[in-house]
C-alpha cells in the first residue's frame, strides 16, 4: 500500500531527476543505491531511482487501476515498498538487485509539491461552490469524498491557473505574449479542443506553439514529449528543464493582464462568472440524478451537461458516479431557513406511492412523496398496522424510536422528516432507495473492495457522530444500514436505541429482550450493558458482513454457541478477499474487554486511512 510512504527514510516527496541524482551522489552512489520520490508526470504515481556502476537509472511506478502499483510494464504490487523488497531479491529488468537504501538527510521531510497546497483550497472552493452545505456537512463531505474529489480537482485544476487562457485562437495568444515583457520562456497554454491544446511560448522575441495532444488513455503530451496526466504537471516540469523546448518555460503570462480577462472555454456559457464556470464544468462530470434539481434551484438539464472531456479521461470516468451530496438527501431537508421544521408532517402534503420498502413487526414502510413548502422529497414512510390493543406497545415503541430520531441529524444517518397520524401512525423519513446493505451486496457480488471500504468508512462516519453525542444505536447491523446509492449508506432502525445522559456511559436495560445476540458485545449479554463500545463490537460484525458481500455471521450457530465461542477468545475467520488490515481492525473491534476496545474517534480514522489509500 501507498498510504505510509512519507514515513519510509528514503522517500523524498516530490524532487526532481536531478536532485535525486545528487541525493544518491553524496549518499556514495555505491551499485544498487537506491531512493524513492513521487512521479512528478503520474499521478499517485513514483519514481525509483537507482545508481549502479556510476550512473543514474529511473524507473516510473505507475498506479494501475486495481491500485496495485508496478513499474511500468513490470510485475503488479501492493505498493511502492513491495516493490523495493521484491527487487532486492529479483533483478526481473532491473539494471541490478536494489542493496541500499540512500536516506533522507537528517531532519529533511520529503518535499510536498507545489500542488499538494493549492489542492486543500481548491477541493474546499468546490466543494463549497457546488453544494450549499452547512459547515459540518462541508467536512464530512470531504472526508467521505476525498479521494474522488483530489482526482476532479487534479485534472480540472489548470483551469484555475493564470496561465491557462482557455479555448482562444493562436493569432489571439500572440499579442497576449508579445505585450508584456518579451522574455524567454514567457508562456500561456491555450485550448485547442476537447483534446489538445497548445503551449505559447515566447523565445528570442517570436512566438513558438507546441501542439499539447491528449492520447487515449488521457496522458498529455508534446509530440515525442514526455507524458503527464496534467497540464499543471506539465508546465511544472518544463519549468523546471527544456526538455526538448527552445527553451524552459520562465515567466506565465497572466490571463488576467491588462484587459484579457478570465480563460474562455470552449462550452463556455454567456453570463457564467470566472469560478462559477470552473466548478459547474467540474459539477458536469457528476451523473446528473433523474428529477433531482441542484442546490442552487436550476434543474439538471442533460445536454447542457455533456463534458467533453468525459469520454476521453480515465480519471472523470472514475468519478461520473454520483457522489452522496449530489443525492437530495445529504443535506437535511430543513437545511434551507424557509422549510420550517414541525414534528408533524400534513397528511395533505404527503402522497403515498404503491408498492412496499420493507416490512416489520409494527407493520409497512411504503415509498411517498413529501410536498414541502419549497421543495418535494421522496421519503419512505412506516406506516403502524391497523391499531388495536396489541399495538398500543408498538405504537408506543414507534414515537420513542420518532423522538430519538428526530434529536440526530447527520449525513450518514436516516434522517426523520416528521410524523403524521391520520388514518395510521406514520413516520416519514428520508428515502434510501437502494435498500438493506446486506440484501444490496448478496445481490451485487461484484462490488469490490474500494467500494465497499467506502459504505463501511460512511457508516463509522455516522457511529462515530452518534458516539459524540451520547447515542447508543443497540442494533447496528447490515441490515440496519441502508444505501441511497451505490456509493453511500445511511444508519437506520432507531428502535432500540438509547440516548445517555451526559453522567450515563452505559444503557443498563431491564432485561434481556428479542435480540440480535451474534452482533452483541460480551458485556450486553452477561451485564445488560450498552455502550458505544458495545456498538463498536456490532460494527465489527457489520464489516464482516460488508466483506464477505451479506453472508449471515457464525453460520449455523445458536446464540448460545457463539456466545461460548467469544468467551473461549475465538473470533470469526475473514471473509474470503477480505483485505488483511480490515480484518485486523474487525478483531480489534471484537476486543473482549470493553475498556481495550476502540471508540469510533479511533475506528473511524483508521478506515478513512485505509479507504485513501486504496483509492488514491
Ligand atoms: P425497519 O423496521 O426500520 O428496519 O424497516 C424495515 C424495512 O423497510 C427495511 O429493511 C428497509 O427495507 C425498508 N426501509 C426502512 N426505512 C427505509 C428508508 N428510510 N428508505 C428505504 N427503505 C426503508
Amino acid at each position: 500500500m501507498a498510504d505510509n510512504v512519507n514515513s519510509l527514510p528514503f522517500f523524498y516527496g516530490n524532487i526532481t531527476r536531478e536532485e535525486a541524482e545528487d541525493y544518491l551522489r553524496q549518499g556514495g552512489m555505491s551499485n544498487g543505491s537506491y531512493l524513492l520520490r513521487q512521479s512528478r508526470s503520474y499521478l499517485g504515481g513514483f519514481a525509483l531511482s537507482v545508481s549502479y556502476m556510476h550512473k543514474y537509472y529511473h524507473y516510473t511506478i505507475e498506479q494501475e487501476h486495481n491500485n496495485t502499483y508496478a513499474i511500468i510494464g513490470g510485475k503488479s504490487h501492493r505498493g511502492p515498498e513491495d516493490i523495493i523488497d521484491y527487487h532486492s531479491q529479483e533483478m526481473d529488468g532491473l539494471v541490478c538487485l536494489l542493496k541500499k537504501p540512500c536516506n533522507r538527510p537528517k531532519n529533511m521531510q520529503p518535499k510536498v509539491g507545489p500542488f499538494e497546497d493549492l489542492k486543500e483550497k481548491l477541493i474546499r472552493e468546490y466543494v463549497r461552490e457546488t453544494w450549499s452545505l452547512s459547515d459540518t456537512e462541508l467536512e464530512q463531505a470531504i472526508i467521505s469524498q476525498r479521494p474522488k474529489l483530489e482526482k476532479l480537482i487534479a485534472t480540472t485544476a489548470h483551469e484555475k491557473m493564470p496561465w491557462f487562457h482557455g479555448n482562444i485562437t493562436r493569432e489571439d495568444s500572440e499579442p497576449r505574449l508579445q505585450n508584456g515583457p518579451r522574455v524567454n520562456g514567457r508562456f500561456l497554454i491555450r485550448q485547442k479542443d476537447a483534446n489538445s491544446y497548445a503551449l505559447c511560448l515566447v523565445h528570442e522575441g517570436h512566438v513558438m506553439h507546441y501542439r499539447i495532444d491528449k492520447d487515449r488513455s488521457a496522458k498529455l503530451s508534446i509530440p515525442d514529449g514526455r507524458k503527464f496526466d496534467t497540464l499543471w504537471q506539465l508546465v511544472e516540469h518544463y519549468s523546471y528543464k527544456p526538455d526538448g523546448l527552445l527553451c524552459a518555460l520562465t515567466q506565465p503570462c497572466l490571463h488576467g493582464d491588462g484587459n484579457i480577462g478570465r480563460p474562455r472555454l470552449p462550452q463556455d456559457h454567456p453570463g457564467q462568472g470566472a469560478t462559477g464556470g470552473f466548478f459547474s464544468r467540474l459539477k458536469r462530470t457528476s451523473l446528473p440524478i433523474p428529477g433531482r434539481k441542484n442546490p442552487r434551484g436550476s434543474a439538471n438539464n442533460t445536454t447542457d451537461n455533456l463534458n467533453p472531456y468525459e469520454s476521453s479521461i480515465p480519471y472523470y470516468q472514475s468519478t461520473k458516479e454520483a457522489m452522496p451530496m449530489d443525492t437530495e438527501v445529504y443535506e437535511s431537508p430543513y437545511a434551507d431557513p424557509d422549510e420550517l421544521r414541525s414534528s408533524t408532517v400534513q397528511r395533505d402534503h404527503l402522497f403515498l406511492e404503491d408498492g412496499e420498502l420493507g416490512s416489520g413487526n409494527f407493520g409497512t414502510v411504503m415509498k411517498g412523496v413529501y410536498k414541502m413548502k419549497k421543495a418535494e422529497k421522496q421519503v419512505a414512510v412506516k406506516i403502524l398496522k391497523n391499531s388495536d390493543d396489541n399495538n398500543v406497545a408498538l405504537r408506543e415503541d414507534m414515537l420513542r424510536e420518532a423522538n430519538l430520531m428526530q434529536q440526530l441529524d447527520n449525513p450518514y444517518i436516516v434522517r426523520m422528516i416528521g410524523i403524521c397520524e391520520v388514518e395510521n401512525l406514520m413516520l416519514v423519513m428520508e428515502l434510501a432507495d437502494l435498500g438493506p446493505l446486506n440484501k444490496f451486496l448478496q445481490k451485487n457480488r461484484y462490488l469490490s473492495v474500494k467500494n465497499i471500504t467506502e459504505l463501511v468508512h460512511q457508516v463509522s462516519m455516522g457511529m462515530k457522530y452518534l458516539e459524540g453525542n451520547n447515542f447508543v444505536h443497540r442494533d447496528l447491523a447490515a441490515r440496519n444500514v441502508l444505501l441511497v446509492t451505490q456509493h453511500y449508506a445511511k444508519i437506520s432502525d432507531f428502535g432500540l436505541s438509547k440516548a445517555l445522559t451526559e453522567e450515563e456511559n452505559y444503557y443498563k436495560s431491564k432485561g434481556h429482550g428479542k435480540w440480535p445476540v451474534k452482533w452483541y458485545a460480551p458485556e450486553c449479554m452477561n451485564y445488560l450493558k450498552f455502550s458505544s463500545k458495545s456498538d463498536v463490537w456490532s460494527f465489527g460484525v457489520l464489516m464482516w458482513e460488508a466483506y464477505s458481500l451479506g453472508q449471515k455471521p457464525y453460520k449455523g450457530m445458536k446464540g448460545n454457541e457463539v456466545m461460548q465461542m467469544i468467551d473461549s477468545g475465538k473470533r470469526m475467520d475473514p471473509p474470503v478477499n477480505c483485505p488483511p488490515e480490515m480484518y485486523e481492525l474487525m478483531k480489534k473491534c471484537w476486543t473482549f474487554k470493553l475498556e481495550d476496545r476502540p471508540g469510533f474517534a479511533v475506528v473511524e480514522p483508521r478506515l478513512r486511512e485505509y479507504y485513501y489509500d486504496i483509492s488514491q
